[in-house]
């Protein structure tokens, strides 16, 4: 078994290798240059990531891994290439793709996320679950970020690979992401060893937001404390360092990350059109049954005064209202 891995180990390295140079250094790999500096990606970036294209081609990886010995039964089982079923031989898996290699916290590659130069679908392709790569245990760029992470005490949870290089390219350093899929309890765990104070800063659309939910209770639970980034609607962190640079995204977004119960009611509130009188009522309603759920009164207490501030209303009638939603919910 050890043996098997070492060779899915060295494959990876060396086809890693290969997109790179094929990226920067072919004819073939131009149309993807291309693509990565009409996105803004610097070569120092692309360099420090180690960036690479993918050939259109069915069997350029495989002729190069079987040139070089390796059991073509044993890649596919790493993921560098497929098969259509059992017995058929396999090519290459990634084809026509910008290729952005995933580390294991060791920082060798173990996987690999695979971007279209276009809009063909699927528009990501990353690697399967292989020996190598545990999909639900990995972050993208912790290996990186980790030093950043700990010196901060606060790391920096995107939902895309091109968010949190972006975001180094722009001098934020301690990014990572989740891989392609909603972030699990271990990631949580593998977060809080590494930090205490946790930003999450996902798209700003409806699946970022739920996405933000589900991730900030994870973090809380795993012992972090969680404050939520929210970009303009309609973008991501990329989108919008590339418009605004990356001072006004520390500036603005990241200094001005919410606390979760901010967060929560923020949303809450853009539910309703507050200019209506009904519509307020209801939503101060919703925002109190939010804020009787919160475990400390101290913060229920902040919370209500906010909102007895905003709709001038009494402490004391605001305060009558939540204790009376507080008993319901007991
Ligand atoms: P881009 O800016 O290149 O369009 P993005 O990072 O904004 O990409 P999103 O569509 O916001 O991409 O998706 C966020 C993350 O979700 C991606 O980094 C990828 O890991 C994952 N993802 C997106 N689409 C797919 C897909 N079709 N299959 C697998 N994973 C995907
Ligand atoms: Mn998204
Ligand atoms: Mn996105
Ligand atoms: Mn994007």
């Amino acid at each position: 078994a050890r043996k098997r891995k070492e060779s899915m180990l060295a494959a990876h390295d060396l086809v890693a290798k290969l997109y790179h140079h094929l990226l920067l250094n072919t004819d073939h790999g131009s149309r993807a240059r291309n693509y990565l500096l009409n996105r803004q990606m610097q070569l120092a970036t692309i360099e420090e990531f180690g960036l690479g294209y993918s050939l259109e081609s069915w069997d350029f990886i495989t002729h190069f891994l079987e040139k070089r010995g390796f059991s073509l039964s044993l890649m596919e089982e790493a993921g560098l290439l497929s098969r259509k079923d059992k017995n058929s031989r396999p090519f290459d898996r990634f084809r026509g793709r910008v290729m952005f290699p995933i580390h294991d916290s060791q920082g060798r590659v173990v996987a690999f996320g695979a971007r279209t130069l276009g809009d063909e679908q699927p528009k990501y392709l990353n690697s399967p679950e292989t020996p190598l790569f545990n999909k639900s245990q990995l972050l993208f760029n912790l290996h990186r970020a980790r030093a950043h992470i700990r010196r901060q005490q606060e790391a920096i949870l995107f939902e895309g690979y091109v968010d949190v290089i972006s975001a180094w390219q722009a001098g934020v350093h301690n990014g990572i992401a989740s891989l392609g899929t909603s972030l699990t309890e271990q990631q949580a765990r593998l977060i809080r060893r590494n930090a205490e104070s946790v930003i999450l800063c996902y798209d700003s659309d409806q699946a970022g937001i739920e996405a933000a939910f589900k991730g900030a209770d994870l973090l809380v639970a795993a012992g972090c404390t969680v404050k939520v980034a929210q970009m303009p609607k309609g973008m991501d962190p990329d989108d919008y360092i590339r418009q605004h640079g990356g001072e006004k995204f520390k500036q603005e977004i990241l200094l001005n990350a919410f606390s979760l119960p901010s967060y929560r009611l923020q949303v809450i509130r853009s539910r309703y059109a507050l200019n209506d009188e009904t519509e307020r009522m209801k939503f101060i309603h919703e925002a109190l049954e939010e804020i009787s759920r919160l475990p400390s009164a101290v913060e229920r207490d902040h919370y209500l005064r906010q909102l007895a501030d905003e709709f001038h209303l009494s402490l004391d009638a605001i305060k009558q209202e939540q204790r009376k939603i507080f008993k319901q919910q007991k």
